[in-house]
């Protein structure tokens, strides 16, 4: 690909920004006004993983945070203020981690060489491949590559969901679920992970912030009591 200058991006701009404004001459005006997007997307930094184009969706209906491999960490003040800012702020309805095949990230984690202090970063997906270890028997490293890229998603979604941040917005009522999708660069076609979650009896006890009491007691009478009626159903 050959290379590109920073006037070919402002011609580019130029370009995209009276498409829009022909196509729609309120787009601008609407954008700068407001935004009230219902996803926040927590994808990889790859430069061939862009979050609106894959979903179909214009500037102001996605909310994005990407970093290297798209790790949830707790620490991570960054990826925190953002899933903080669109969840209490924005009000977003879906938390989407979405993982992509053939992720460099992922394939370093897998392999012994240092690249200087991203391998820090690393060592989160690493910690995957360690959870996980047994699944990776008799794989070759394609193979395994594609495991560590799916299993780091859902690991992923897990995290999100054990943040203080989406456990609150559940006991308040706040209707949110989190995802968990890998995309294939091959064909840019979204697989599904099928680890949607969306209240507190969906995560580990241990990750909890509030008991099954808190959250039985913020609910509907009636389910109260059909629940007490079926004590397996709050693990
Ligand atoms: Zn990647």
């Amino acid at each position: 690909m050959p290379h590109r200058s920073l006037e070919a991006i402002f011609a580019n701009n130029q370009r995209w920004a009276e498409a829009i404004k022909s196509e729609q001459p309120d787009f601008f005006k609407t954008l700068a006004e407001q935004q009230s997007p219902d996803f926040l997307w927590i994808g990889c930094a790859d430069s061939r993983v862009p979050a609106n184009e894959i979903m179909g969706l214009l500037p102001g209906e996605v909310f994005v945070h990407r970093n290297v491999a798209n790790v949830v960490v707790h620490t991570d003040f960054n990826c925190l203020s953002v899933i903080q800012y669109a969840v209490d702020v924005l009000k977003v309805r879906h938390i989407i981690v979405t993982g992509h095949y053939g992720c460099g990230g992922v394939r370093a984690a897998l392999e012994n060489r240092s690249m200087g202090l991203i391998d820090n970063w690393l060592r989160h997906i690493k910690d995957v491949y360690i959870h996980h270890q047994r699944l990776f028997d008799h794989l070759d490293t394609e193979e395994a590559c594609d495991l560590l890229c799916e299993l780091n998603v859902c690991d992923q979604v897990a995290h999100v969901c054990h943040t203080t941040i989406v456990q609150d917005a559940w006991k308040r009522g706040q209707h949110l679920t989190v995802h968990g999708l890998v995309y294939s660069l091959e064909d840019g076609i979204l697989h599904d992970l099928a680890v949607n979650v969306s209240g507190m009896a969906e995560i580990s006890t241990i990750y909890r912030m509030y008991s099954d009491q808190d959250m039985l007691d913020r609910l509907p009478s009636h389910r109260r009591r059909q629940l007490r009626d079926s004590p397996d159903t709050l693990r």
